[in-house]
């Protein structure tokens, strides 16, 4: 695979989705920090979804909320 017009541009912040305030979680798999603004987040320890958690849900798009 080449690079150019394809590659991903890899957000710094990609679970940071409006304008509510962010937290900061801790990734136990890969030691790292990563931010969210979820405010259904319950533990800050938890592995980001890259390296395997599940991900944040964004206010207004509630899997039970329904559409
Ligand atoms: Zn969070
Ligand atoms: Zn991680």
């Amino acid at each position: 695979m080449r690079g150019g017009l394809t590659t991903l541009v890899k957000r710094e912040k990609p679970y940071v989705i409006g304008p509510r305030p962010v937290h900061k979680h801790t990734c136990v798999a890969g030691e790292h920090t990563w931010e969210c603004n979820s405010p259904y987040c319950n533990y800050m320890e938890i592995e980001c979804p890259e390296h395997g958690g599940p991900a944040p849900i964004v206010e207004g798009y509630e899997p039970w909320r329904g559409r």
